[in-house]
């Protein structure tokens, strides 16, 4: 005869809340221990959060943070006054009577157990694989997948597909000299600095399309924006009736992805608006003017300091943390941008600034294959480097413009926080791949 047994099957910790008076197996990692004599509090840590575990000393002997454990236990309601309001279950615990040691952990190299993680840069890097398993950097990561969910949502509204573009090209995108180059059997080939010719040419075959994709730029210099490795998230579109066509796209879709994203999470609320207040360069080099006595009126791009003053200006003049710059020099943009009729020193090109940060550039796009070739000769390239793009546009090609989003500068600013290295899992720059350079160098 069959023996029967009750096997009991895991419940998460968000679950708890419901569970009181139920018996449960947890699993997860201490997340901090705390001894109180003959009461030993573990705050046990798994995908949906956390949870106090209360046990007696001869049941955890001597586990540590980031132990593997399995708790058999029972869930009760806290006593009112030992509610935590700062945890989603801070209204119950659960009472040990078996744990189960699965993984034990190494000690760790400093203390995980504070609510934020004050760790230097570095640090905080050189440990990462251990560093974001704290709640709050991996809070970073949760609300990053969710930026990019409500980026796909609102570029599917627009109507757009998904494609999936390759990553190494034939020829540099913008003939820029911060590409990277792949020895591909022995020809060379690089990877692409933006998905941008790609989404051209498929532009002729669905109208809109949407991207998200690594992207790579040999970026030389160390900045708290840049970063070697990146992800872009782009929308292109066919058949733009005017330039504010293509404005309003942008608008939306980014307001809609934040919108979503600060509705799902509780997160410092950004101002974004239906109305994002928007300049030409000049003009905003002319208020800039104006407000700091600093004149950049004939500089040729928004500086640094000019992208967070002209959103000091938004802030204040018109409730926004979004403003979009139109009209660069076509001479700054890259060859695809489209002169405007009416003065080709400047083209139909946009940047989105948030927070004080370019976050989105675009532009409508020239259609007219003479003229984007001829373009190309003119930029000193060579229009057989570019052979499979230019064929696109031979075959009939409707007007189009488009963007392209950054994931990491979307989530440091939404999150305001200070390095975009905090918002890559495992940031690559000129001075890291994993680890410091300098610190693995290989023995001379
Ligand atoms: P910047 O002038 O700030 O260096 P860019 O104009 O060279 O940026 P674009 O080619 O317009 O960048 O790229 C589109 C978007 O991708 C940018 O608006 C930004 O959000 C993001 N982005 C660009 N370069 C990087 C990078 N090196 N690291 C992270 N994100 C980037
Ligand atoms: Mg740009």
């Amino acid at each position: 005869m069959l023996e029967s047994r009750v096997i009991m099957t895991r419940t998460l910790i968000v679950d708890t809340i419901s569970k009181v008076g139920d018996k449960v197996i947890l699993k997860g990692w201490v997340n901090t221990r705390r001894d109180h004599g003959q009461i030993v509090f573990i705050d046990l840590r798994d995908r949906t959060g956390l949870i106090q575990v209360v046990a007696k000393p001869e049941l955890v002997e001597d586990l540590h943070s980031e132990d593997v454990i399995y708790v058999t236990g029972t869930v009760a309601k806290r006593p009112e006054k030992l509610i935590n309001p700062k945890l989603p279950t801070g209204t119950v615990e659960v009472q040990a009577e078996k744990v189960e040691l699965i993984s034990k952990s190494a000690e760790l190299p400093f203390d995980m157990g504070s609510p934020t993680l004050n760790l230097e840069l570095p640090t905080l890097l050189d440990h990462r694989s251990l560093t974001l398993r704290h709640p709050t950097v991996q809070t970073i990561f949760q609300v990053q997948a969710q930026l990019v969910e409500n980026f796909r949502q609102a570029a599917r509204a627009i109507g757009c597909l998904e494609i999936f573009p390759p990553t190494i090209s034939a020829s540099a995108t913008e003939g820029g000299a911060d590409v990277l180059p792949v020895d591909y059997f022995g020809h060379s080939a690089f990877l692409i600095q933006s998905p941008q010719l790609y989404k051209q040419m498929l532009v002729g075959v669905f109208e809109r399309v949407f991207i998200i994709t690594h992207v790579y730029r040999a970026e030389p210099s160390v900045t708290t924006r840049h970063l070697v490795e990146s992800i872009q998230m782009d929308c292109e579109i066919g058949f733009v009736d005017s330039f504010s066509d293509l404005l309003d796209a942008m608008e939306t879709v980014f307001s809609r992805t934040i919108e979503n994203t600060q509705n799902q999470f509780d997160v410092q609320r950004s101002l974004v608006t239906n109305k994002v207040p928007r300049l030409t360069m000049r003009e905003a080099q002319k208020i800039i003017l104006d407000r700091t006595g600093i004149d950049h009126t004939s500089e040729p791009d928004l500086m640094p300091e000019d992208e967070r003053e002209i959103c000091a200006w938004a802030r204040e003049t018109h409730k926004s943390d979004l403003v979009t710059i139109t009209h660069f020099p076509t001479s700054k943009r890259a060859f695809y941008s489209l002169p405007d009729p009416r003065n080709t020193e400047y083209c139909l090109s946009y940047d989105l600034l948030y927070k004080g940060l370019e976050i989105s550039s675009g532009a409508q796009r020239i259609h007219d294959p003479d003229q984007l070739k001829r373009t190309i000769i003119d930029r000193g390239l060579d229009p057989a480097n570019f052979a499979m793009y230019l064929q696109a546009f031979e075959y009939g090609m409707p007007p189009h413009g488009g963007f392209s989003f950054g994931l990491e500068r979307t989530t440091m600013k939404l999150l305001d926080l200070a390095n975009i290295r905090e918002a890559s899992l495992f940031p690559r720059d000129m001075e890291r791949v994993d680890f410091r350079f300098s610190s693995h160098e290989p023995p001379q």
